[in-house]
């Protein structure tokens, strides 16, 4: 019996050629024509004018909240249900992190209870989009216009997707991309910040270069990173990028079949296909087990691997971190719609190479084990 990972990318277009074309230049390292190439496409595609490549989607973070000047005294609002990154982009910079619940439908954060956590030292919103549907951006936009602060998008889960006809990732100050495998396209490892303002991308370029200046290399007036991605990388991104559309309705033909197979099965809260604003582009397809299901998502997991089934748990709680209760955050939070499904949610495999065979399979499978 054939193992069904939870993630496998498609690496077979021009992928190959453009890595061959940096080895056989020697451009490898982060000075390389891909990065400028990547950064530029990708930025256009997504309607900024400004992209910055870095290491990772986490890094993207980190120096999109230093970027914005948020440092301690300050807090930014973000959703309870996200990875860990988006709350330690914040608690490192210095500023506090205020948690919003989740909605129980979309398992995107609940803009309704945005307004209540606005004080005077909140800078900013970190908006993320989870798991494949956009959050409900104009109500947030209008808030953070009320209230002038900043808004970081956290586009992560969206490349490609749309939100009214916008592309996710044009939405506030600065939003943030990552390229990991399992993401709609890859780099390797790697990610992206854009933004519309020169000064922010130019303090972006200088976080992810050390902060070296221009006249005096080796002296610092702050403290950056190393998070250069490699040409080897922006090569690979530049041939997925090409593909970007075709991926999106791939993973939505996935995430359509999943549906078709599934929605019989009793006990099984299946992602919603559409709202008003955006069809789902499915990153990852993700079950939550109904109370009547007398098991969590931890057993449906395990009996899935049996069957050699690879899937993964929803997102753990922000407010629920052990490493955030040491510091003292979050103490006396209560998402009662986060808790539930980080508990009764997990994802199949979604990867862009998934077959239609290994779809029917999966869900024979998922529909053995919860019965
Ligand atoms: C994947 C992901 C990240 C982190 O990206 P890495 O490249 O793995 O560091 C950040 N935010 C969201 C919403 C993600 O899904």
């Amino acid at each position: 019996m054939n193992s069904i990972p939870v993630n496998q990318p498609l690496l077979d277009g021009n992928e190959k050629k453009y890595l061959l074309e940096c080895i056989d230049s020697g451009w490898i390292s982060s000075e390389g024509l891909f990065v400028k190439k990547l950064e530029e496409q990708f930025a256009a595609r997504m309607g900024r004018k400004y992209g910055i490549a870095v290491s990772n989607g986490s890094a993207a973070l980190d120096a999109a909240v230093v970027a914005l000047g948020i440092t301690s005294g300050d807090e930014v609002i973000l959703p309870t249900f996200t990875i860990i990154s988006c709350a330690a982009a914040i608690v490192r910079s210095g500023a506090v992190p205020v948690v919003v619940e989740c909605d129980r439908h979309t398992w995107n954060m609940d803009i309704n209870q945005i307004e209540e956590k606005i004080t005077p030292r909140t800078k900013a919103i970190m908006v993320v989009h989870i798991y494949g549907l956009p959050v409900d951006m104009e109500p947030v936009l209008a808030l953070a216009d009320k209230y002038g602060l900043h808004i970081i998008e956290d586009a992560a889960e969206m490349h490609g997707q749309t939100y009214k006809d916008r592309p996710c990732g044009s939405f506030g100050t600065i939003s943030t991309f990552s390229f990991y495998p399992n993401k709609h396209i890859t780099t390797g490892e790697g990610g992206i910040v854009l933004t519309d303002d020169e000064q922010i991308a130019e303090h972006c370029r200088s976080l992810r270069n050390l902060c070296f200046q221009p006249h005096k290399r080796f002296v610092h007036e702050e403290l950056g990173w190393n998070l250069r991605m490699s040409n080897l990388q922006a090569a690979l991104g530049v041939a997925q990028l090409e593909r970007l559309d075709e991926f999106v309705a791939r993973k939505r033909r996935i995430g359509q079949r999943y549906t078709e197979l599934l929605s019989d099965i009793p006990g099984l809260q299946l992602p919603l296909p559409r709202l008003d604003y955006a069809d789902n582009i499915y990153w990852v397809y993700g079950l939550v087990l109904k109370d009547e299901v007398p098991f969590d998502a931890q057993e449906a997991m395990q009996r899935l691997a049996q069957y050699q089934i690879g899937t993964r748990p929803f997102f753990w709680p922000m407010h629920e971190q052990p490493v955030f209760q040491k510091m003292g955050l979050f103490a006396r939070v209560c998402c009662p719609v986060a808790e539930r499904i980080a508990r009764r949610g997990f994802y199949i495999p979604s990867g862009m190479a998934l077959t239609d065979e290994q779809i029917c399979r999966v869900t024979q499978v998922v529909a053995e084990v919860i019965k």
